[in-house]
């Protein structure tokens, strides 16, 4: 167990937290937002609306979701990320056995629900002005949590945290190091699912961020990667030799990350142990959880070219190229079944 986590173990029995964060002074700071009342554009109907304390997810953790601001779904189930976008993420985190208040404290960059003019219950994007204004109660919250990780999600909440001009969907995944925080800027999954272009991306880049999060603080997750080739219509696949975990069974070659490898290091690594070839390593495609009994496997799914190379298997294991239709009919498992899936035309139609 690593430095960090046996500290956490002090202050907060779930993995995560941390032993920094001052209750006092967060729960003054949160006392002085329901109070405040600076904004002129905000009480255009319903007056300042906001979360209570409560909603504010871990007050012990490593690290922070910042979102836009409060809609008007999540305000009145008084509980963050409940709206259309908000469900999104919920859903996403889910297939990892947790929920955003396991990992998360939660807060937004314009604290007031901001109301649109003139129409009962519509949301608005907030306003530069409103941003600037809360800003310093954003910092104040950053200062006193000091997460290790900030997730920024929309460009509103990036540009609050960062200073600097954000540039969605071109930044979705940019990584920035801020005072010593690592800060992660993400496209809003509201916006992100009216793109059908992006959306499976989007989808996986999410599980991949909530996995190495969740990895990070303690739960048992193992990061496994898996490389999608394809050649004329035909995917490689292999079917793992006797006395290997799961023999008899085909999937997509790839293997367990080695601790302190990058997913893509990891792919290359396996590819070349098991096939003899030097992979190169595309876009991620999507990340397939794995549960049993006790760890969460975590499958990534990578497009994979191997040039003109022949793959040779290395270690007794059978190799075909068939149709997603005809690996559909093996005996797969699980995540390598859904990624088949995915690849079928039917299915790829609708994903
Ligand atoms: S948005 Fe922030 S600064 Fe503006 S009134 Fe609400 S709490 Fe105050």
């Amino acid at each position: 167990m690593g430095r960090w986590l046996k500290a956490t173990r002090d202050a907060d029995d779930r993995p995560g937290g941390s032993p920094r964060a001052s209750r006092g002074g967060l729960a003054q700071l949160l006392r002085r937002v329901t109070a405040c009342r600076t904004c002129p554009t905000i009480p255009t109907i319903y007056g300042y609306r906001k979360f209570p304390p409560s909603a504010a997810g871990r007050r012990q953790t490593r690290f922070a979701l910042v979102g836009e601001a409060p809609g008007i779904a999540s305000i009145e189930n008084r509980r963050q990320w409940t709206g259309t976008g908000g469900l999104i993420l919920r859903r996403e985190i889910r297939r990892l056995g947790l929920d955003l208040e396991d990992l998360f404290y939660l807060t937004n960059a314009v604290k007031c629900w901001p109301a649109a003019r003139g129409r009962s219950a519509a949301n608005r994007s907030p306003l530069a002005s409103e941003a600037r204004r809360c800003r310093p109660f954003l910092l104040a919250e950053m200062e006193i949590l000091r997460p290790e990780v900030i997730v920024a999600v929309g460009g509103v909440a990036a540009r609050a945290l960062l200073d600097r001009p954000i540039r969605l969907p071109d930044d979705h995944g940019r990584r920035f190091v801020v005072a010593g925080r690592e800060v992660v800027v993400l496209l809003h999954p509201a916006n992100a699912s009216r793109h059908r272009r992006i959306w499976p991306g989007y989808r996986a880049s999410l599980l991949a961020l909530f996995a190495e999060l969740a990895g990070r603080a303690g739960y048992p997750i193992v990061p496994v990667t898996a490389a999608v080739v394809e050649r004329g219509g035909r995917y490689l696949v292999t079917l793992r030799p006797a006395g290997q975990e799961h023999s008899g069974t085909w999937e997509f070659p790839g293997g367990k990350r080695a601790p302190g490898e990058s997913l893509e290091g990891c792919l290359r690594r396996e590819l070349a142990e098991e096939l003899g070839v030097d992979a190169r390593v595309g876009e991620l495609l999507a990340v397939v959880p794995w549960p049993n009994a006790e760890r969460r496997l975590v499958v990534h799914f990578f497009r994979s070219d191997l040039g003109a190379a022949l793959p040779v298997p290395r270690e007794g294991q059978h190799l075909a190229w068939l149709t997603p239709e005809e690996i559909l009919a093996l005996a797969l498992g699980p995540a390598d079944a859904e990624m088949a899936a995915r690849l079928h035309p039917r299915v790829r139609a609708r994903w």
